[in-house]
């Protein structure tokens, strides 16, 4: 199962409320669980540079962008109604699809200096309207897709910028070598794809990380849905608490693991470790949070010392070496890692 946005517990939750008002949504969850998605394409290196057909990219890094609409079936890619330097064409999904993921490569390109998905100035292909109702946005190993929502509990899934770089970010961790999408090294797939979700919102409305919300999909639920958004990266475990979906369930700390073998081992839920020991080191450390607390987590991901089975103690550790190699052993960046792990109780391995 790919990754999606939306985790299959929250669906199942709202597949079975009874509730007559939200008959829509619970069909449309019911259908959304058992829509088969796309297998994933096998990506090989003769492929890639094939794909760069535009070596330019290199010299002129631009995003390219290419949007498909699907017209409401599960058909992939659909049919390709908006490329760079097309104007706007009033559809509200491919248009925000298309700004999106334009302000998500202007942030890894900024902050980063990545060219794109792949770092090779690669397509950005993105697929609106999939599905009839569908609830989720996933990322099939190509590109991103997203559902319309049932319009009942969840709205369009492009109008998160957050939603839009978590789907990229899956992309990005693929190509820096993965992690298994499984127990922990999922829950920190999971949770790379967040702060590179809040980190792309951040830089698009050029806040700080005292100024952002920290949150992920703020703006997809429905107005009647008691919660702001899928989850919060500050307070994990409390962006909703709904009659229909149940109480956010991701913890803050270690000694509110999730035990499960639901949702592949809990990669939706216990991500909120890890996320919110980002936001401990980003609000420690003030200002832009791509700048360091982003860079560190980037490299981190990037460098290649991340084994794709790695848990949270080994990724902590990394985070740490990495900090250290960067700004030095008794740097603040160290001591606001070295904390920050500490504080969400993953702190004993955490040695570089
Ligand atoms: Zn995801």
């Amino acid at each position: 199962m790919t990754p999606g946005i939306v985790p299959p517990f929250l669906l199942d939750r709202l597949a079975t409320t009874d509730d007559p008002r939200l008959a829509r949504a619970a069909a449309a969850a019911r259908k959304t669980l058992t829509v088969p998605r796309p297998a994933r394409p096998v990506r090989t290196r003769l492929r890639l540079s094939i794909d760069e057909g535009a070596l330019v990219a290199e010299t002129v890094p631009a995003p390219d962008r290419v949007i498909s609409d699907a017209a409401n079936t599960e058909r992939l890619p659909g049919r390709r109604v908006r490329t760079e330097d097309d104007g706007p064409t009033g559809d509200r999904s491919v248009d925000e699809a298309y700004d999106g993921l334009g302000a998500t490569f202007d942030f890894f390109w900024d902050a980063f200096a990545r060219d794109g998905i792949d770092g090779a100035g690669g397509s950005l292909l993105a697929t609106v309207h999939f599905g009839d109702d569908y609830d989720n946005a996933f990322w099939n190993g190509e590109r991103m897709v997203f559902g319309d929502g049932d319009g009942d509990v969840f709205t369009g899934f492009t109008r998160s910028l957050s939603v839009i770089a978590h789907e990229l970010g899956h992309g990005v961790t693929e190509a820096a070598g993965g992690l298994e999408y499984q127990g922990q090294s999922g829950a920190l797939n999971e949770s790379l794809s967040d702060v590179f979700g809040a980190l792309a919102e951040q830089h698009a409305l050029g806040q700080t990380a005292d100024e952002a919300t920290w949150l992920i999909g703020a703006g997809i639920f429905a107005e009647t849905v008691q919660g702001t958004a899928l989850r919060s990266m500050s307070a994990p475990g409390t962006a909703y608490d709904d009659d229909v979906l149940g109480k956010d369930p991701q913890p803050g700390h270690m000694r509110d693991y999730v035990e499960t073998s639901d949702d592949n081992g809990g990669v939706h839920i216990n991500s909120g470790i890890p996320n919110r020991a980002f936001f401990l080191v980003a609000s420690r450390l003030g200002g832009h949070a791509w700048e360091r607390a982003g860079s560190i987590w980037y490299r981190t991901l990037t460098s290649g010392s991340v084994s794709p089975t790695a848990d949270f103690a080994a990724f902590a550790a990394a985070t740490l070496a990495t900090a250290t190699a960067e700004y030095g052993g008794t740097s603040e960046e160290v001591d606001a890692v070295r904390a920050a792990w500490a504080g969400v109780g993953v702190a004993k391995d955490a040695r570089a």
